[in-house]
């Protein structure tokens, strides 16, 4: 099947309140265009060079996600433009956030990323973190970020029970928090592996690359 036909059929089976981030790292223009003429307009990138040379190449109405772990001194390079930022798991990496959003008289979306997984690779916060965090002076102090959401990646693993549980817990947190602080409506979980699971455990964000693009190859 095409980029388009897969595209198709992803959209087709999600309820009408879940976002599809189109994942296109590594992939060349030419297929995020295909994905782009069939109408696809958020596209997810971990690299920040990466993003910032699709961005200049391709057409302004896209809205770029920023999914991967992110440095602090590379907020600078896509700071006009990105339009969410689902991996930030510390203060410090918002206060930058904040600071560069300002140069550019713009407010930066942001998404606090949560530990779900038991796995100790992947990033984030514990929920506590997370509610330190939003109840806090400093942060309230920040006018050029919007945190809108959570984000969390579940152990890479066959066991659907497992995944389950750790969606779940993400959603749990996301219901605790969101009393703290009201403009929290995204829950971004779910990957091509595991986006059916999160999508019955909450999420409203699902970030969705191989499925749509073909497998990666990071030579
Ligand atoms: C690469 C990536 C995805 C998409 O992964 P697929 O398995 O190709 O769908 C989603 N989220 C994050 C954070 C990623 O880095």
């Amino acid at each position: 099947m095409s980029i388009p036909q897969h595209l198709k059929q992803i959209q087709s089976s999600l309820p009408e309140h879940v976002t599809l981030v189109a994942v296109s790292k590594t992939k060349p223009i030419p297929d995020l265009m295909e994905a782009y003429n069939a109408g696809q307009r958020v596209f997810g990138e971990n690299k920040v060079q990466e993003m910032v040379e699709k961005y200049d190449a391709m057409p302004k109405d896209i809205q770029w996600h920023m999914i991967g772990h992110l440095q602090r001194n590379k907020v600078k390079y896509m700071a006009a433009f990105v339009d969410l930022i689902h991996g930030v798991d510390n203060f410090k990496l918002l206060q930058e956030i904040n600071k560069q959003a300002q140069k550019h008289n713009r407010t930066i979306n942001c998404l606090l990323q949560l530990k779900i997984a038991e796995e100790d690779s992947k990033f984030g916060m514990s929920p506590q973190d997370a509610q330190e965090l939003l109840t806090s002076e400093a942060f309230l102090a920040l006018k050029h970020v919007n945190v809108v959401g959570v984000m969390g990646m579940a152990t890479f693993t066959d066991d659907d029970t497992q995944v389950k549980q750790e969606f779940t817990r993400l959603k749990m947190t996301y219901d605790t928090l969101k009393p703290l602080h009201k403009a929290l409506n995204i829950i971004s979980m779910g990957m091509s592996g595991d986006y059916p699971i999160a999508i019955r455990c909450g999420s409203t964000m699902v970030r969705v690359g191989s499925s749509i693009f073909g497998s990666r190859n990071y030579n």
